[in-house]
């Protein structure tokens, strides 16, 4: 009888402790919250699998980059859209968050990449293509290059821009 009640206050204290434990954590987070990594920003990936085409190709692939460019266009971001394709499927995709995430790197094909690398969990995209609503700009095309992807194409036609390099 004596021993329960002695482990009956020992879990009191445990509770009582988790709770202090858990109060100061939740006091902690909500003091980093508004210095810490800014709303946009890290809502910006979308961790769900990526809904990928009935058939793929070029064409599903450049479909999928104007799909990202006009989700660009609603959140009032500069109208862009790229993806990543490795062996036939999407493995990275995103809008130009420029203007949303206030970060002047954010072109969608960085973006991109970005969403790529995070999701095969390697800054190595060998066996990628990036594709983008528009011709990647000479910051997009080099960040392609020191990831490893090995072709570019643009544009509704999916016109190739060959491989990425140092401009
Ligand atoms: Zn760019």
């Amino acid at each position: 009888m004596i021993h329960c009640a002695i482990i009956a206050r020992e879990i009191d204290d445990m509770t009582i402790r988790n709770w202090t434990r858990r109060a100061c954590l939740l006091a902690g987070a909500a003091l980093l919250a508004p210095a810490g990594i800014p709303r946009a920003r890290a809502k910006q990936f979308d961790d769900g699998a990526i809904e990928q085409p009935p058939e793929a190709g070029d064409a599903a692939f450049m479909a999928r980059a104007f799909a990202m460019q006009q989700d660009a266009r609603e959140a009032g971001d500069q109208a862009y859209g790229a993806v990543v394709v490795r062996a036939g499927r999407i493995v990275g995709q995103a809008p130009s968050r420029v203007l949303t995430a206030g970060d002047p790197t954010a072109h969608a094909e960085m973006e991109a990449i970005r969403d790529a690398a995070r999701r095969l969990g390697s800054r190595k995209l060998s066996g990628c293509i990036l594709y983008s609503s528009s011709r990647a700009c000479p910051m997009c095309e080099a960040a392609a290059y020191w990831a490893g992807i090995d072709g570019m194409r643009f544009g509704r036609g999916a016109r190739d821009a060959g491989r990425p390099g140092l401009c």
